[in-house]
């Protein structure tokens, strides 16, 4: 194959920026205070404006619980977001605007409602008994069971129980369910919750062998059946265990020691891990099979995390915005909105001006809003040509607009002060440098490699927590010598 064609088939149908939504906080078309399918599809434009072409939703099978981490029927979508038909909707007005939609699917266990594993318990002959896991000793994430005297497995709480992938049933299941979203629903790929826990082996309860044998078959019936699609999973750990996932598994992982570092980087004021750590993904793997990010709905929203300091929160996206990979916005983050733990606080109804509930709802909101939602809102934002909502629009456009940003390699550019972060991102035919001072003192400015030079003259000093976006272009090779 040419090169060039190789190319275009390796990056054809992967995202550029993906963003996360919690559709029960996202917004309510029909006034009971929870976000619904209905209210997600009008808000599409809003999305495809930040530059997204990706959607990642949050579980939205039905389930008993406000989050849906606990799956009841992995075939209904949660009658409080609407009908299989309403998602269907959804799905062809993303698909109207060119946006992917990515959904949550928990594998790993259920919620302890599933009509199957309530047959389980009460009766050991039941035809599902096998799908989960059962002890007579009990231990650590065993949990007695209510109605004889044994333990079944959740490694999370008693209310979801894992599912056994050791029985083969239980995978042949995983088959169909993921069949079913692809082709009866029209997804365009999957997000895997906790993924890295799938199979223990004994005391063994992550990235175990038998998970990643799993996972090979899994992400290969996948693009066997979808050869469109796009699967990212959670392996919420270190690079070098995240790097046991691939080749040939899942086509993408979250990079949670970039989002780390990221954060960290704005908030010490030192580009600290930073870049070495982007580096090591970019070493082992394309930029299309790994995905920073700032938070994600399990973290202290960006704005709590760096206790209100809106430069901060400006460097944070600027960063996230220009470096290599797939990256991810959790909803709200845009907006610098607020929140901290307990999880529900990380996920409260979006901002979208200063109506009733912030225009979130014509109801009572299921909870209650961040109190900074009169500043951080859509409607307030949208009209303030300086405001964080406003950058990252702006920041959407230049990704989606130039090849370097979307493509291009990291060159990291030497800097001599910690405080300043540099990296070219560049490919055959653009480059654009990003400069950074991460402190609170004017700093001076980086000196240009020497085969690039910028088409707008850089600036001498760099202002205190200002980033800063030049376009280069490549000096011309010097003539032979004659
Ligand atoms: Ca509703």
């Amino acid at each position: 194959m040419l090169p060039l064609l190789a190319l275009l088939v390796q990056t054809a149908g992967h995202p550029n920026v993906c963003y996360e939504v919690f559709v029960r906080s996202f917004y309510d078309s029909d006034g009971d205070g929870i976000g619904d399918l209905r209210g997600l599809t009008q808000k599409l434009d809003y999305i495809k404006g930040l530059g997204a072409d990706c959607i990642w939703l949050m579980p939205v099978a039905e389930s008993p619980s406000y989050h849906g981490y606990d799956v009841t029927n992995y075939y209904k979508i949660e009658p409080d977001y609407g009908t299989n038909d309403d998602f269907k909707a959804f799905m062809a007005a993303a698909h109207q605007r060119g946006i992917k939609v990515l959904v949550d699917l928990v594998l790993n266990h259920v919620s302890n409602e599933h009509p199957y594993f309530q047959q389980a318990l009460r009766d050991t002959l039941a035809p599902h008994r096998n799908w989960f896991r059962w002890s007579k000793t009990g231990g650590n994430n065993w949990h007695k069971s209510p109605v004889r005297d044994e333990y079944y497995y959740g490694l999370f709480w008693s209310g979801m129980p894992d599912l056994n992938f050791e029985h083969p049933a239980v995978m042949g299941e995983a088959k169909w369910v993921a069949r079913y979203w692809l082709d009866s629903l029209g997804v365009d790929g999957f997000r895997l919750d906790a993924i890295r826990h799938l199979i223990e082996v004994g005391d063994s309860n992550a990235n175990t062998g038998a998970t990643h044998r799993a996972l090979r078959e899994y992400g290969q019936y996948i693009r066997m059946v979808a050869p469109k699609s796009y699967t990212i999973g959670e392996v919420w750990d270190n690079v070098e265990n995240i790097l046991t996932y691939y080749p040939d598994q899942l086509d993408a992982y979250f990079a949670f020691p970039i989002s780390d570092a990221l954060m960290d980087a704005v908030q010490s004021e030192k580009a600290g891990r930073l870049i070495p750590t982007v580096l090591q993904f970019q070493a082992a793997q394309p930029a299309w099979r790994w995905a920073p990010f700032q938070r994600n709905h399990d973290q202290t929203r960006t704005m709590t995390f760096l206790k209100n300091d809106a430069q901060g929160a400006r460097l944070a996206a600027t960063i996230l915005m220009t470096l290599p990979g797939v990256p991810f916005i959790y909803y709200g983050e845009e907006l610098g909105m607020t929140g901290d733990k307990p999880d529900e606080r990380l996920r409260t109804p979006m901002h979208w001006g200063v109506g009733n509930a912030a225009g979130f709802s014509s109801g009572k909101a299921w909870e209650a809003l961040q109190p900074d939602s009169l500043t951080a809102n859509v409607a307030a934002q949208e009209r303030d040509p300086n405001s964080l909502l406003t950058l990252y629009r702006r920041l959407g456009a230049q990704r989606a607009a130039n090849s370097a940003l979307k493509t291009g390699q990291l060159i990291p550019v030497e800097t001599g002060n910690e405080a300043v972060l540099a990296y070219i991102r560049a490919d055959s035919a653009r480059a654009v440098l990003v400069v950074a001072n991460l402190g609170k003192t004017a700093a001076p400015n980086v000196t240009l490699p020497a085969e690039y030079r910028s088409r707008t003259p850089l600036a001498r000093t760099l202002a205190p927590r200002r980033a800063y976006i030049y376009e280069l272009t490549k000096r011309p090779p010097p003539p032979p010598p004659r």
